[in-house]
């Protein structure tokens, strides 16, 4: 480590509820020398909110490389620099890799100011199985393109986390009710931390009704939950259950499938539909 360089911090701040933020965040922020921030304006308002008074530099997508650089110049000379995103956890769907890259070529120490991410607070509300999950970010934003990319994730082997913007809403939950049946269990958290904060959990088709009757509802930022569906349908149906299914899916059509096998099995015939539907999926 270059002990005469200052550190940078990564900085976690609010997704919604301006006070939801360390103590130690805002004495990093006040005692830093610059902020870089996606969006200077945004970041005032937070900085205002704390009596947070240090200069902001704009550090965002499009100027990364050259913003970069110039924040690596700062850390040599010995000052202390704090990167902020306009919401939640820096890097997590946001900027920062670069410089955060930079510093550590350079043997810039950095250090974390842990705080709120949209991920983990759904995860932490969402009735779902949070022993391993996968997160994905934003998928593709083309609908043929984000339906190619469900189909390398869907069904999944642990919880799938995903965000999504409010024109997205309704046909990302129409792919997922695609890939893997009406009744697969989804958490989604709407504004989370927020005036309007609204946690939907349950089959996914009664989600897409909820958000269809109320169409305000389909406005502001999400993130999706996904449960894992082999392990759910794994759990549920026996191998011998499966290896006949499998058998007459060829033969017969789904419906004439699921009925044969669970009264065969003595299982419920919706457990054997939601695997022929994860079979067909992964086809
Ligand atoms: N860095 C952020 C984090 O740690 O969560 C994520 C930034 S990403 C550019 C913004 C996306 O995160 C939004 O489009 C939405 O999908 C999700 N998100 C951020 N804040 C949210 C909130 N309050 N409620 C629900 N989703 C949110």
């Amino acid at each position: 480590m270059a002990t005469s360089s200052g550190t940078l911090f990564i900085v976690a701040t609010p997704i919604g509820h301006l006070d939801d933020i360390s103590i130690r965040a805002i004495e990093t922020l006040k005692n830093c020398d610059v902020i870089a921030c996606e969006d200077t304006r945004h970041s005032k308002r937070l900085c205002h909110h704390h009596d947070i008074r240090t200069p902001l530099l704009a550090y965002h997508q499009h100027n990364e490389r050259q913003a970069g650089s110039q924040i690596l110049h700062r850390l040599q000379e010995g000052q202390n620099v704090a990167l902020v995103s306009d919401a939640g956890t820096p890097l997590i769907s946001d900027p920062g890799y670069v410089v955060v890259q930079m510093a550590h070529q350079a043997m810039v120490p950095v250090s974390p100011i842990p705080g709120p991410s949209a991920l983990i607070s759904l995860l932490s509300v969402a009735g779902i199985d949070t022993s391993s999950f996968r997160f994905e970010g934003f998928l593709p934003n083309k609908s043929s393109q984000r339906l190619n990319a469900f189909k390398k994730l869907l069904p999944n082997e642990s919880t799938v986390v995903i965000y999504e913007s409010s024109h997205r809403i309704l046909p990302c939950l129409t792919d997922i009710q695609t890939l893997l049946g009406k009744d697969h269990l989804l958490a989604v958290g709407r504004e989370l931390t927020k005036t309007f904060e609204t946690i939907y959990h349950g089959p996914v088709d009664s989600i897409i009704q909820q958000l269809q009757d109320q169409p305000v509802q389909q406005k502001g930022e999400f993130v999706i939950a996904i449960a894992a569906s082999n392990l759910e349908i794994n759990d549920k149906l026996n191998a011998a259950a499966k290896k006949l299914t499998l058998a007459l899916m060829p033969l017969l059509p789904p419906k004439v499938v699921s009925k044969l096998v669970a009264e065969h099995h003595h299982c419920h015939k919706k457990e054997v539909y939601q695997f022929i539907l994860a079979q067909q999926a992964s086809e």
